[in-house]
Formats: C-alpha cells, sequence, structure tokens
C-alpha cells in the first residue's frame, strides 16, 4: 500500500481534503492472516496544521574524560552494549572486557566452523563482539514478561542504522546480515565518547575489597577497577565457575530444550496464508507460533526463523548445539523454528547450581558428532519411531547423520515433542507434519541453566551487578538489553553518579 494511498484513505475518514494533511506517522503494522482473506493492520497518525514530531529523539552523548567515574563491563552482547551506552549517557565511562573477536573476525571464525567444522572457542556463535545476539536472527521481539523502556532499545538500534520500521512493526525484525554493521557503530559511539571495548580480554575472576566487588582480572594477568556489571551470557560456564569458587551465590534455573524443525518455507506460507501456491508478493515469508500443554508440560515452538537457516552454535568442542537466524530479506528457501519442552529443575534429581546445566551438557555431549554434524530425522520418521531411509536437503551447513532421535533426547522430551506435533498438525489440519519436514538436534541453549542470585537492587554484594541472559534473569535480544540498561542505571544510583 502506497503512501498515497493511505493518505488518501485518512483524508477520506477525517473528512479532511488531502492537501490539509502534512505529516503522517506509522504507529503499528502487523498482519493478520487468521482468515482466508490476509488483511495488513496499519495504526497511522495524521497531522494537519503542526509539524510531526521526529520519529525518535536521537540520544546525545557526552565526551568522558579518562578522569570521570568508570564502571567495568564483562561481556558485550546486547546487555553489555546497552549497559554501556546507558553507562555512557549518564556520565560513566564504561570499560568492556569482552574474551572474543571484534564482529568481522567474528565472521570468519563462524563461516571457517560452517565451511569445515572447525570451532574456535573463543569465537563463535556465543562468544565475541556482539555476543550471542550478533548473529542472532533479529527478532525484537520475546515472550518474556520483562518491562522496560522497549521503545528506546529500539530507538538506540534506529540510531545506529536498524531500519526504521522496527519501531512500528508488530513483529520487529533486523537480520543476521545487518546485526554486525549497527554493533560496530554501537562500540564505535562508545569508543568515540571515551568508553574503551577490549577484545581478547577474558575475565577470570572478580576483584574483591572486603565485601565489596572492586574489579576484574583477565586472563591475560591485566585486571580493571570499578564496580562490575557481569553480562556473560548464559554459554560462559567458566564464569559459573570462577563465581562459585569464590563464593558468590548461584541457584539452577528451569529451561526448555528440543530439537530445530525445519519446513520448506513456501509450506509455512501455504498453511499460514490459506494460498496453495506462492504466496502474495506484498506479504512477507510467514511465521508461526505453537504452544500447547501435554503430561503437565509446556511444548512451544521457539525464535522461529522464516527463509532462515539453521547454525552449529555450540561454543565447545564435544558439546552439539543448533540455533536458527535469518537475513533481513528472510528470502532463503527454508523456514525454522526451535520446538521445545519444558525442563523444570525440580525433576532433577540433585539440587545443586549445576545441576540443570550438567542435564543440558549430556544431551549435547550425547549429540555431538565430529565436525559438528548433526543427528537428525523427518518429521513423519520421528512421529512413526523409525530411522529415516533418507534425510532431505538442508540449511544446516554440516553433514547430518540419520538417526532414531528417541535415542538422543531425553525420553521425557521426546514423548513430549511427538504429543505436541501431533496437536500442532492437528491444528494446522495435519499440514504441518510432514515427509519433507526435519528435525535436527538439539536445541539446548533456550535460556540460562544457571541464576546469579541478585537482590531487589539487581546486585549480589555491593559492586556486583549481574546482568542480561547469563544472570538468568532476561531472555533474547531486547529483554538483555533492558535489563542491561537497569543493571547500569542501579549502579549509577548506588554510587552516587546518578542522582
Ligand atoms: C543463532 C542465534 C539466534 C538468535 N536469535 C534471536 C532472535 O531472533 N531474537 C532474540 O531476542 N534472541 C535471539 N537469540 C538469543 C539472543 O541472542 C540472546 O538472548 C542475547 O544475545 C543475550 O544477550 P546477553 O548480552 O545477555 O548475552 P550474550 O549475547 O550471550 O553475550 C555475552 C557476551 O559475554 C562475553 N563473555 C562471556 N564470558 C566472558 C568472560 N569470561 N570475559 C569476557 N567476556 C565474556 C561473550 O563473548 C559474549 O559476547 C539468538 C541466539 C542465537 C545464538
Amino acid at each position: 500500500m502506497s503512501t498515497e494511498s493511505v493518505l488518501r484513505a485518512a483524508g477520506r475518514r477525517l473528512r479532511i481534503p488531502q492537501d490539509a494533511i502534512n505529516g503522517m506517522r506509522i504507529m503499528r503494522r502487523s498482519i493478520d492472516a487468521r482468515r482466508k482473506d490476509v488483511r495488513i493492520s496499519l495504526s497511522v497518525r495524521i497531522y494537519s496544521g503542526e509539524v510531526p514530531p521526529p520519529l525518535f529523539r536521537r540520544i546525545a552523548f557526552p565526551h568522558l574524560e579518562p578522569s570521570s567515574p568508570s564502571a567495568v563491563v564483562v561481556g558485550f552482547g546486547p546487555a553489555g552494549i546497552f549497559a554501556a551506552l546507558t553507562l555512557l549517557e549518564n556520565g560513566i565511562r564504561p570499560v568492556v572486557l569482552e574474551r572474543g573477536k571484534e564482529v568481522h573476525e567474528r565472521l570468519k571464525d563462524t563461516g571457517r566452523l560452517s565451511r569445515e567444522g572447525i570451532l574456535d572457542p573463543e569465537s563463535n556463535y556465543a562468544f565475541g563482539e556482539g555476543g550471542a545476539g550478533a548473529f542472532s536472527d533479529g527478532k525484537l521481539y520475546t515472550r518474556s514478561s520483562k518491562r522496560g523502556d522497549v521503545p528506546r532499545i529500539l530507538a538506540l538500534l534506529v540510531q545506529h542504522g536498524a531500519d526504521e520500521s522496527i519501531l512500528w512493526e508488530s513483529h520487529p525484525h533486523i537480520g543476521s546480515d545487518r546485526l554486525p554493521y549497527i554493533i560496530e557503530r554501537m562500540r564505535r559511539t562508545i569508543e568515540e565518547h571515551g568508553g574503551s571495548v577490549l577484545f581478547g580480554k577474558k575475565a577470570v575472576r572478580l576483584l574483591r575489597r572486603g565485601d565489596e566487588t572492586s574489579g576484574v582480572e583477565c586472563s591475560d594477568g591485566s585486571s580493571y577497577s570499578g564496580p562490575v556489571i557481569l553480562a556473560a551470557g548464559h554459554s560462559a560456564k567458566d564464569v559459573y565457575s570462577f563465581l562459585s569458587a569464590s563464593g558468590y551465590s548461584l541457584e539452577a534455573k528451569s529451561t526448555a530444550i528440543g530439537v530445530r524443525l525445519e519446513h520448506p518455507q513456501a509450506l509455512i506460507d501455504s498453511i499460514q496464508y490459506h494460498c496453495g501456491g506462492e504466496r502474495n508478493p506484498f506479504l512477507p515469508p510467514s511465521s508461526y507460533s505453537f504452544v500447547t500443554q501435554a503430561g503437565g508440560r509446556g511444548i512451544y515452538s521457539f525464535c522461529m526463523c522464516p527463509g532462515g537457516m539453521i547454525v552449529p552454535a555450540s561454543s565447545e568442542e564435544g558439546l552439539m548445539v543448533v540455533n536458527g537466524m535469518s537475513p533481513s530479506s528472510r528470502g532463503g528457501y527454508w523456514a525454522n523454528s526451535g520446538m521445545i519442552v519444558e525442563v523444570r529443575k525440580e525433576e532433577l534429581p540433585d539440587p545443586d547450581p549445576f545441576a540443570m546445566l550438567r542435564y543440558i551438557e549430556n544431551v549435547e555431549r550425547r549429540c555431538f558428532f565430529p565436525g559438528f554434524a548433526a543427528p537428525a530425522q523427518r518429521m513423519d520418521d520421528f512421529i512413526e519411531g523409525r530411522v529415516s531411509s533418507s534425510l532431505p536437503d538442508t540449511s544446516y551447513p554440516r553433514p547430518l547423520e540419520s538417526v532414531l532421535m528417541d535415542d538422543f533426547l531425553p525420553p521425557s522430551v521426546s514423548a513430549s515433542l511427538r504429543d505436541g506435533f501431533t496437536a500442532f498438525g492437528r491444528m494446522t489440519g495435519g499440514r504441518f507434519i510432514t515427509h519433507d519436514a526435519l528435525l535436527i538436534a538439539p536445541e539446548t541453549r533456550t535460556s540460562s541453566t544457571v541464576r546469579i542470585l541478585r537482590d531487589s537492587g539487581m546486585k549480589q554484594g555491593r559492586g556486583l551487578y549481574p546482568a542480561g541472559e547469563g544472570a538468568g534473569y532476561a531472555g533474547g535480544i531486547v529483554s538483555a538489553a533492558v535489563d542491561g540498561t537497569e543493571a547500569a542505571l542501579r549502579l549509577g544510583g548506588d554510587y552516587g553518579y546518578i542522582v
């Protein structure tokens, strides 16, 4: 729909001539595909006799001197990035310590992993500039109930190069091809205003002054003083280990695990848009969101990537993990989504803080094949309980191993997945379950398995602010960014830098 036709329709609805309209802002755009005639709903604000305000408020960052108060941020994923920008905005100089490489070097390492199956344990889909968010799908919506200043997060992304449409799309998406450039610009903002982002700096210990956390020591022997925002993500198991060894309080957390499921995108379009063949060119590649309960467990689709690809997302040799991403165009042949089942910490025999982490690791170890070949099974064969005699083409860049998925997943997870798929099949008139759909295992890093405890002031003792997904209080890009932002504001308040 062109701007011209929207303005014509608005003029008619408001009973004003079109030439009395001097501006329009899209407030929200969504697609309603529940009925056969798919609708695009557009909510717009029309300006007549006044100048439309700017689309968003650009944040002007102050230039900080080396003598400005400073704070240490561990990890430069979404939580660390937004914590650092918030510190900067409030006159606190961020010193960011990131164990991995800058994002374009990282691209080469993830490329090598995809092409040759060779993993760099410090530079992969989990570690490096941008964290797990860098090559993430870049969907900016989340099931998390976390509240916070989401419009500010989105505005900062636009300020650093994201498309303006993320401000109004009901399901905003950036795309794995664009995220690295946006992340790089955010780093430049920090550096140009007096902060620093240091790569190859792996935190190995927190420094203490009495009861207070007073800084960070890195693996190269360097150390950095100041209050600490710890935003190391959920794959930094070594961080949990050194926290536990130094007497910090952690607990096990419930999570959800399962598989990545891949269909041809055209099939998902035909189900979601009720079309026989190709989708209407005005419509984007469609997505789905399924949820059901079976045997007292939630089973749901997670992080669906229309037109996307499945990637090897492990950060450790010997452990297999898959995840999904999609470019901004979402123009690929396949659609993939996590299909996951709740695993509650109460189910585990041993309630120590690392119990869930060990449970997940066992699954990842069982699913590992040399070179990150992945265990796979056709969807209909999985439901019928037989090994697939052949496997379909896939977006997954490494080889596949045809297996009986039941031998690789915990029995309660595979039984629940089978129940869930059957329910999702019923919801789609049977069309979702097909010989052309492929399960690849395992999808295990859906959220943290450990929580770093914090008080109502978001800290553990004076000086330590655990933040983001790895702290166990956030999940997804926006929710981690909100959490990092709030941690920075709390730190600023506690130290009297923000009044
Ligand atoms: C392939 C993929 C696709 C995804 N798609 C989406 C999506 O579409 N939408 C969405 O909302 N979420 C998505 N996610 C999840 C999302 O990326 C995470 O929820 C988010 O990145 C968590 O942010 P974080 O900052 O808390 O942690 P992370 O992003 O994990 O960042 C942690 C950072 O800390 C660094 N670090 C770790 N240990 C240390 C140490 N000892 N010293 C120094 N640095 C350290 C790491 O290198 C990393 O850079 C996806 C994830 C993946 C892997």
